[in-house]
């Protein structure tokens, strides 16, 4: 069985840049991190490890204790940086400069009258920050979902993660059901993910199976294994190499390899190397 790794796969700059910041922070203990950094549970580990103070997304209500508060790179809305910062908080900030182009996008179209579209997950905590500066908007999910909003107006923008096959159905849906009505759409999927999907679209050419490293809960991987799927390949969404199960792979030849935007390096390595082993022992069945 051959491995091939994607182009271009794993951690984003976005994520490296947030992460160097902690590598900064001089009292773990003393700083709390709003929310989850990424939803990746080996990073989250060993930020635990390190001793950072961590609250879950849905438990921000409540002010953090400690005085020091990390802003992970989903962004927060500036209604929640206010509350932040009225309270005294001194905020490390770790916001994506993209994401900041997201919200700055949403902002610019209820500037411009129109009622904001977000495509992307409901409840996610960037599509969260973003949705609360607005006043007149929806989130959509998928076509299925757009209706006639009887708006004269429409401006559509991206979570920063949503595959681009989605917005596009989900744009012509907007398209059909509005037709009356002036839409402006502006792209705020980030280009590392646009470059994570260009590179997987090329190895599914290649490939049997897919093996996909990431966090269970990262938007980003599942939205790859899901279009992995809808090509008609069988993808694999693991963690790290004890996910792996060798009798996914007896039939198959061919082996792609990619990993969400907030995998590690290591575990991207450690994948590899067992899916390597694995065909070794295909080659090599025990007598
Ligand atoms: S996935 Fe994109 S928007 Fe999110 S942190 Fe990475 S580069 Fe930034």
């Amino acid at each position: 069985m051959r491995v091939i790794l994607a182009d271009v796969a794993g951690m984003c700059f976005g994520v490296r840049a947030a992460l160097r910041t902690l590598d900064g922070v001089a009292h773990p203990g003393e700083t709390t991190i709003h929310g989850e950094l990424v939803h990746n549970e080996i990073v989250l580990t060993q930020l635990g490890a390190r001793g950072f103070r961590m609250v879950g997304e849905s438990q921000r209500d409540p002010l953090p204790e400690t005085r020091d508060v990390l802003i992970t790179a989903h962004g927060i809305s500036q209604r929640e940086r206010r509350r932040l910062e009225e309270a005294g908080k001194n905020l490390i900030d770790t916001t994506c400069p993209l994401v900041t182009r997201a919200h700055d996008a949403a902002q610019r179209l209820q500037a411009e009258g129109c009622f904001v579209l977000v495509i992307g997950r409901r409840g996610h905590v960037e599509v969260q920050g973003i949705i609360e500066d607005l006043t007149d908007y929806e989130v959509v999910q998928h076509p299925g979902e757009v209706r006639a909003y009887g708006k004269p107006r429409l401006g559509i923008l991206c979570q920063t993660t949503v595959p681009e096959s989605l917005v596009q159905s989900i744009r012509e849906a907007v398209a059909q059901r509005n037709a009356n009505a002036e839409v402006r759409f502006l792209d705020t999927v980030c280009q590392p993910t646009k470059d994570h999907q260009t590179a997987l679209r090329k190895l599914l050419q290649q490939v049997q199976a897919m093996v996909v490293v990431g966090g269970m809960r990262s938007n980003n991987t599942r939205a790859m294994v899901a279009h992995c799927q809808e090509q008609g390949i069988s993808a694999h969404h693991v963690r790290c190499a004890a996910d792996l199960n060798p009798e996914w792979f007896e039939e198959i030849d061919v082996v792609g390899l990619t990993a969400g935007t907030s995998t590690l390096d290591e575990s991207i390595e450690e994948v590899r190397f067992a899916l390597e082993r694995i065909a070794h022992d295909k080659l090599a069945p025990v007598a």
